[in-house]
């Protein structure tokens, strides 16, 4: 199988594999497992941020900065096609009592501060107030899009001005600044938190980090305590996590693989796919009279994963374990696999 379904697919190398074997533990709630503590002190220089939280997942990390940064009730403005919204399971209102108010950030990815001025809602008698402005980087339903950080600086610019915080949903935010060249840093500088898998692209087989001020860290660690995400020896799998972070440069060939599949795709007629900007591939199979579901289960047979994004639209995404001599012999099953309609 050419497992294009995910960047989340990879399996760990063997270097991770002993790196866990050999950890030094602690119990992580008590805040005693050194390599935790390791891990969240590297990942918060990483960023630029006082202090880091190891959490379990994406989904985790970004439900409790939801949570640490509103009071139940309030609204979160978001892009209607934000991960967030799509595919957290409604975590929002469940886990927080958050009214969601989206808007359409069509190809830019990030809302305008036109639109951010116009989606925050102040607090008064019949109105609940905004509660959290969250953005996306790269943005993963619009095709992997990075995001230009002058952008995400606009945006929380605009909404820090109108007393609204900031989150960012960095899953895979050292994709978009490995392809703008930008130093991580400085792409989160202005927002108030940020999340970023390891587990995506960088071989990690559990973890992301959540990371911001040291007064929302702490109240974050509360959080993740409260939402079951405390663990305790859990630098046996922090320790993959801490080689993770080295692994940020080999993302560039993720992209150049992805951008190879983009152009051998729009060459199999009836489909079509723009250039992407990193490691997400987006084609629409409707020229070829396909459905995404069909054409999915058309590369299933051929032993090629992706996984159905719209009707028409199907994601690939290009991961560790996919070189590109996979990407060619992907390619020919693909056109293989379009063929049969
Ligand atoms: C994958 C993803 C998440 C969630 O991460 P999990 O570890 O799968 O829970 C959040 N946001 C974006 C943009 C993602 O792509």
């Amino acid at each position: 199988m050419i497992d294009l379904r995910s960047d989340t697919v990879t399996r760990p190398s063997d270097a991770m594999r002993e790196a866990a074997r050999d950890a030094d533990v602690g119990d992580d709630v008590y805040g005693e497992d050194p390599t935790v503590n390791e891990l969240e002190a590297r990942a918060a220089e990483k960023v630029g941020k006082e202090a880091a939280l190891y959490v379990p997942s994406g989904t985790m990390g970004n439900q409790i900065a939801a949570r640490v940064h509103t009071d139940c009730g309030q609204e979160i403005l978001v892009d209607e096609e934000a991960h967030v919204v799509k595919w957290e399971l409604g975590g929002l209102a469940q886990l927080s009592g958050l009214q969601v108010r989206t808007v359409d950030c069509g190809a830019r990815a990030v809302p305008t501060p036109e639109q951010v001025r116009a989606g925050v809602v102040a607090e008064d008698l019949h109105r609940p107030g905004t509660g959290l402005l969250e953005l996306e980087n790269t943005h993963n339903s619009r095709g992997g899009v990075a995001i230009p950080t002058e952008r995400i600086d606009a945006a929380a610019d605009a909404a820090h001005a109108l007393g609204v915080p900031v989150h960012l949903d960095g899953a895979r935010l050292f994709n978009a600044c490995v392809a703008l060249g930008e130093d991580p840093t400085r792409a989160v500088e202005n927002v108030d938190s940020v999340m970023f898998c390891l587990s995506k692209g960088l071989g990690a087989p559990v973890g992301s980090v959540l990371a911001g001020s040291e007064e929302f860290v702490s109240r974050a660690r509360r959080v993740r305590k409260l939402f079951g995400g405390g663990m305790r020896q859990a630098g046996i799998v922090a320790a993959p996590g801490l080689l993770a972070l080295s692994n940020v440069d080999r993302l560039a060939e993720d992209h150049e693989n992805a951008r190879a599949l983009a152009a051998g795709l729009n060459e199999i007629p009836g489909l079509s796919a723009p250039e992407p900007d990193t490691n997400i591939v987006v084609v629409d199979s409707s020229a070829a009279g396909m459905t995404a579901a069909e054409l999915v289960a058309a590369c299933e047979e051929r032993r090629v994963g992706c996984g159905a994004f719209g009707e028409y639209v199907t994601r690939f995404c290009t991961n560790w374990d996919v070189t590109r001599e996979d990407v060619d012999e992907a390619l020919d099953r693909i056109e293989a696999a379009v063929g049969v309609v």
